[in-house]
């Protein structure tokens, strides 16, 4: 007998039909002698539904307020899914973030897992229930309602699992795995068997939004063993998160593209070059708490330099705001800027070894005569800033140029 978490996305509970098949998959694993705790995204479309509401109300929802109302969305979920269950003829409860108590911090709609009271939960599963958990949610100190930021309910389900010290988190959504690229883009990308833990770690954060960047982060802290599977489909084994050191076979070089639109450049052009420039430019935007991504200073010529870094786009007139005083104070001549700009990036710990891949990629990119606007290296991955209209195809040439769509 295994402990299983599974996590169902808003695909797949998208109507009352498929929320009655996913009870009688979870109702397949329970009768197989499993213990079952299952998580639920709200139905397709309904957390943007709700925020659009809010937005007709607000213009900028007050965050308190938004996740109030955009975690209803998971509470529909939890009750249509136990009564599929219970109609099945078995015993099964539900439970909304708060209810378990899913303790966060109280960073409203981007909250935090601080702690999960288990006891609860272990003790309707000796008593032969099936679990139904709200994901995306949980509760801080004061009691307040709030939410994991979006596709959130991966990282309930993770933690969950960490939680229970389940033997398995299996996440089923829209697709039977990850692929070496969003298979919605490219039509060729191939499922992966298994992609090692950095490696998913790497596509989350950079784009990739098959699995919340969080939850993976999870699962490495915790060990989960984690599994990325359809639920639309009977059989399959879907992609399995690997640990590097249990991965004995030959890696490929490179494991997958991820891309991302959502950020924006901006540069300050004729700074100064003296030293504690890169903080005078730098320190307000974190001080407005303002995540920064790339950063690139240019080599000065005659005393002055040009600084570009990007954030992301919903951050990008905010920034602007915030650099406009700073640029005349610091003498720079003048702040430029764009939103129309995408990043895409190859993922692969097996460039640790190999040569030549950042060749290979500027050499493709220069052939189709894309412009790469900005660079960023580590060990296991190449990323490129490039304008947006150019990013499908850059995506589609790389993917080839790497072999992705060939069989392994
Ligand atoms: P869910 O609602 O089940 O959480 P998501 O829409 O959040 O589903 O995530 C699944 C989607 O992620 C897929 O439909 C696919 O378009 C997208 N995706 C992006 N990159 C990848 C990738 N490398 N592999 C698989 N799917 C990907
Ligand atoms: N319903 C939330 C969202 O759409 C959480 C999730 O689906 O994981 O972002
Ligand atoms: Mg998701």
């Amino acid at each position: 007998m295994a402990l299983i978490v599974q996590k169902y996305g808003g695909t797949s509970v998208g109507s009352p039909e498929r929320i009655k098949n996913v009870a009688r998959r979870v109702a397949r694993w329970q009768g197989q002698g499993h213990q079952v705790v299952v998580v639920v995204s709200a139905m397709s479309g309904e957390t943007n539904r709700l925020i659009a509401l809010a937005k007709e109300v607000q213009a900028n929802p007050e965050p308190r307020e938004l996740d109030v109302m955009v975690s209803t969305g998971e509470q529909v979920t939890i009750a249509l899914l136990t009564m599929a269950l219970v109609d099945l003829g078995l015993k099964a409860r539900s439970y909304t973030g708060g209810q378990v108590r899913i303790l966060t911090d109280s960073a409203y709609t981007k909250a935090r897992i601080v702690k999960i009271d288990e006891d609860k939960l272990r003790a309707d599963l000796s008593d032969g229930y099936i679990i139904v958990v709200a994901g995306f949610q949980g509760e801080d100190e004061g009691g307040n309602i709030t939410t994991l930021g979006r596709g959130g309910s991966d990282t309930t389900g993770v933690a969950l699992a960490a939680a229970l010290k389940a033997d398995e988190c299996q996440i089923y959504t829209d697709v039977d795995g990850v692929y070496t690229t969003d298979p919605r883009i490219v039509p060729e990308a191939r499922r992966l068997n298994t992609i090692t833990f950095e490696e998913m770690l790497e596509m989350a954060s950079l784009g990739s939004k098959v699995l919340q960047i969080r939850s993976v982060e999870f699962a490495g802290k915790y060990r989960v063993k984690l599994r990325v599977l359809s639920s639309f489909e009977e059989e399959g084994a879907g992609t399995l998160i690997t640990f590097e050191e249990d991965d004995k076979m030959e890696q490929a070089t490179i494991s997958g593209i991820a891309f991302n639109r959502d950020e924006a450049k901006i540069t300050i052009l004729g700074v100064p070059d003296r030293p504690g420039i890169a903080y005078q430019i730098l320190g307000p935007v974190g001080d407005a708490n303002i995540d920064v991504d790339m950063i690139v200073q240019n080599v000065g010529h005659d005393g002055l330099t040009d600084f570009s870094f990007t954030v992301h786009r919903n951050d990008y007139q905010k920034v602007l705001g915030i650099l406009k005083p700073v640029a005349a104070h610091i003498k720079a001549r003048e702040v430029q800027g764009g939103d129309k700009i995408a990043k895409v990036s190859i993922v692969g710990v097996g460039m640790r070894s190999h040569a030549g891949i950042a060749s290979t990629a500027f050499r493709t990119l220069a052939e189709e005569g894309i412009n790469i606007q900005m660079i960023s290296t580590s060990e296991i991955k190449i990323s490129v800033v490039i304008d947006e209209k150019y990013m499908e195809l850059a995506v589609r040439v790389l993917h080839k140029a790497f072999g992705l769509d060939q069989p392994q």
